[in-house]
């Protein structure tokens, strides 16, 4: 058997009016064929009758001496020609009938099973194939993909990924002048996740496993620091605890309060997020915070640290954001803090607090402020781990500071789960949580600020061994 077929492109095929059909159990073994892997999906093969003088009418029994001309294509090849017929049993008590869904092919002078023809001539292709091609052989296929039966670790690595293959969020662009608004969410979450952000809707293990990455990080992932919070100004700080409280974790069924009893559990837990970790259900974006920057300016750092020196005490108002913050981040692992610019301007900002913290130049004195600020927040952080400082005037300073942490360690006896036993023996319970009137303390502090207390301490005059002016502006001297 040869052929030899002159061919213009479409030119050798018959019109489906004539087809016969045996060659549907054709393009029923091509996709059987394709449907083995993605890898076979991704090659396309189509089946179409060639013009043959020889081909049967479409009407025309299978049986021994049946044969078609057939035409196999995709749209990266030339057709391959070759007649097909019909697998006749050789023995048994079928002996001389056609067999059912067999068909062989005349190739190399020889007939072959189909699917023997098909792995010569149409072999899968090595590498990836498309996340297109992949869903449509998911699709096709009958099966479903075993999501459920995978170990987490390889539901983990399958996130992973997702996370690398994620473009980088187009820019946000100035539109009339104004940042144009984003939709309120969760950037500094949803952003590790990118296009991908839909799968922490999937489920409550997909989440998890999403959410865990997005706070935990991991050594594999370009960007491994987990849930980072950089701000350089208080305001900056705020909004980001603020947004991310907003955002449930919702990791768990039961995570989402129903009744007061969960309400007040979840009250519990956000007061006392270390003490309670077994409340965790209750978790928000918030305490899965690993990292913080923060960079603040003179007063809004001596306001966080609650500095009292002299009578600064009164200036603190008892619904400021302070380190206290830090407490209720169960996970939170480093502090960077930069200490505000000394070489900056330098003026009192009455309007957000009444007193004077700048003598005025020459006399300005930002080494004390910095002291104030370093000496109480070595102590306040003291339990924190890894805790740094920058933006130190001079290498001394940087030094002062360490000693002082290194002090305020030593002297932190009593452990973090001392503490806890502490509470649940001495008080138990909801009862820790403070009841607060609302506007109360909003008219003792306006009442405050109306009889500020003046003191020879503030604001300091500089008595530096070398002036402060002479240290940070030496050419002004
Ligand atoms: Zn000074």
């Amino acid at each position: 058997m040869s052929l030899s077929i002159n061919f213009s492109p479409n030119a050798w095929q018959d019109p489906p009016s004539v087809h016969h059909p045996f060659l549907h159990q054709i393009r029923e073994a091509a996709l059987k064929y394709r449907l083995q892997s993605a890898a076979h999906f991704n090659v396309p093969i189509d089946v179409c009758q060639a013009t043959h003088t020889s081909n049967p009418d479409r009407f025309a029994d299978v049986d021994g001496d049946f044969q078609l001309c057939v035409g196999f294509f995709n749209f990266g090849t030339d057709p391959v020609f070759a007649v097909c017929c019909p697998v006749i049993a050789k023995r048994g008590c079928e002996k001389g009938k056609v067999m059912k869904e067999a068909v062989q092919v005349w190739s190399r002078n020889k007939f072959v099973p189909l699917m023997r023809f098909f792995e010569a001539e149409f072999p899968p292709l090595d590498g990836p194939v498309a996340d297109e091609i992949m869903y449509q052989w998911w699709h096709a296929n009958g099966h479903s993909f075993n999501w459920t039966g995978l170990p987490t670790e390889v539901k983990e690595r399958i996130v992973m990924f997702c996370m690398h293959q994620s473009p980088p969020l187009p820019i946000q662009k100035k539109h009339r002048g104004r940042v144009r608004q984003v939709k309120q969410g969760a950037p500094e979450v949803v952003g590790q996740l990118r296009k991908w952000a839909s799968l922490l809707t999937v489920s409550h293990q997909v989440r998890a496993i999403s959410l865990r990455l997005c706070f935990a990080g991991s050594s594999d992932l370009e960007f491994n620091n987990g849930l980072c919070i950089v701000a350089e100004s208080r305001f900056s700080f705020e909004r980001s605890i603020r947004r991310l409280d907003k955002h449930r974790q919702l990791t768990e069924a039961n995570g989402l309060p129903t009744d007061d009893k969960a309400r007040a559990l979840e009250t519990l837990y956000k007061a006392f997020p270390k003490i309670y970790p077994h409340l965790d259900r209750f978790a928000t974006f918030t305490h899965g915070i690993r990292k913080i920057y923060l960079e603040l300016s003179f007063i809004h750092a001596l306001c966080f640290f609650k500095v009292t020196a002299g009578s600064f005490a009164q200036h603190l108002r008892p619904h400021d954001l302070s380190y206290e913050v830090f407490e209720k981040l169960p996970h939170l692992n480093e502090v960077i803090f930069k200490l505000p610019d000394a070489s900056g301007y330098l003026e009192d900002n009455l309007r957000e607090r009444p007193v004077s913290i700048f003598y005025g130049e020459p006399f300005n004195c930002p080494r004390t402020l910095h002291r104030l600020i370093y000496e109480r927040a070595a102590e306040v952080l003291a339990p924190y781990d890894v805790v740094k400082f920058h933006g130190f005037m001079d290498e001394d300073e940087q030094i002062r500071f360490l000693k002082f942490r290194d002090a305020a360690k030593k002297e932190l006896k009593i452990t973090t789960e001392e503490l806890g036993q502490l509470y649940k023996e001495d008080y138990g319970g909801v009862e820790l949580e403070e009841t607060v009137v609302p506007g109360l303390e909003k008219k003792e502090m306006y009442e405050k600020v109306r009889e500020v207390i003046m003191d020879d301490f503030w604001p300091p005059k500089c008595r530096c061994e070398k002036s402060c002016r002479e240290v940070l502006h030496p050419s002004s001297v």
